[in-house]
């Protein structure tokens, strides 16, 4: 059997031009423009990269993007008064502090100073606290992006076994959540689970967020089941730099039902899903209604 691939490419296209027309139809009727401020400490090569990408596609989809570079020794006082500024900024709804901060720098308390409802990456305490009990929160943009195409390709998922590989913040922990407010029966594996391959084997659905290359074998593979592959790691092949996810694809299509590629699955849903959140936040800083299918 050889799997179906769930082209995130071309899903999270159609996210950005749903949020599109959302935003056009927000600037005509309401004469609001969504805007979304990012805020880089330092230079780190990677979120360089990925907060440029953020901006192009904010613009694209036609909302303000606002970008705050500070130097890599900004102090802590500077960056909270910065965010404070934003936070009180009724053209931002949506703030996104580019992580990881500079070792001098408290990550939990930068998150946790950036207001719950302009918090588009869903990081805050009161978000996490939130979506843990099922209420109406910020989702993080990773999750949104897996759960949307899994949506998208069971319709219900209802019942279903779920294993997710990785219990982070950012991806692992929310991501249970969010399968099981969709009435999965979620097992969270990590580092120390014993027989990891027999764990996975259950699984009707598979999120791998580890951070480690090619490491979900095919033979750990429900023959049908689906599988999300969030991992991006960066290696070395015949002489030549490769994107790999923490998925063995080679093996893995071979029985799973369907499967995200690397590059091109869960990668470019975690923008658009962030354009999403940022129109929903606007939405409801101006209580207006919110953009079907945009949020979990
Ligand atoms: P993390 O390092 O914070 O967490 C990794 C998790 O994997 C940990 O909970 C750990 O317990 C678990 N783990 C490590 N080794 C394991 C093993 N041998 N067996 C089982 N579990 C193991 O990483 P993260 O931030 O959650 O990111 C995970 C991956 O997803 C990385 O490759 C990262 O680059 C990628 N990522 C992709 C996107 C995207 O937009 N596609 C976004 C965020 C992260």
């Amino acid at each position: 059997m050889s799997a179906q691939i769930i082209d995130g490419k071309a899903f999270a296209a159609t996210v950005r031009e749903k949020v599109a027309g959302h935003v056009a139809r927000l600037k005509e009727e309401n004469g609001i423009t969504p805007g979304l401020a990012v805020v880089l400490v330092g230079e780190d090569p990677a979120s360089q990269v990925y907060v440029r990408s953020k901006g192009k596609q904010t613009v694209e989809v036609g909302m303000n993007s606002y970008e705050h570079k500070l130097d890599a020794d900004t102090s802590e006082a500077d960056l909270l008064a910065l965010v404070d500024q934003l936070n009180n900024d009724p053209s931002v709804h949506g703030i996104l502090v580019q992580l990881p901060l500079p070792g001098h720098l408290d990550e939990d308390l930068v998150i946790n100073s950036i207001a719950p409802e302009k918090d588009v990456d869903g990081f805050h305490i009161s978000n996490v606290g939130l979506l843990g009990t099922g209420q109406k929160s910020m989702v993080p943009c990773t999750p949104l992006g897996s759960l949307m195409m899994l949506r998208d390709h069971h319709g219900s998922l209802s019942g279903m076994d779920a294993v997710v590989i990785g219990r982070s913040n950012i991806v692992g922990k929310p991501m249970a959540q969010l399968l099981l407010g969709d009435s999965c029966t979620v097992t969270i594996a990590h580092s120390r689970t014993k027989d990891l391959p027999d764990v996975v084997r259950r699984a009707d659905i598979v999120v791998a967020a580890v951070g480690r290359p090619e490491m979900v074998q095919g033979d750990w593979i429900k023959e049908g089941a689906t599988v999300i592959d969030v991992g991006i790691n960066r290696i070395e092949r015949d002489g030549k730099n490769v994107l790999v996810g923490d998925v063995d694809f080679a093996s893995t299509s071979q029985r799973a039902g369907a499967i995200t590629p690397v590059p091109g699955g869960v990668g470019p849903m975690t923008i658009a899903c962030l354009l999403a959140n940022t129109v929903t936040a606007c939405c409801r800083a101006n209580g207006l209604a919110e953009p079907e299918g945009l949020t979990a």
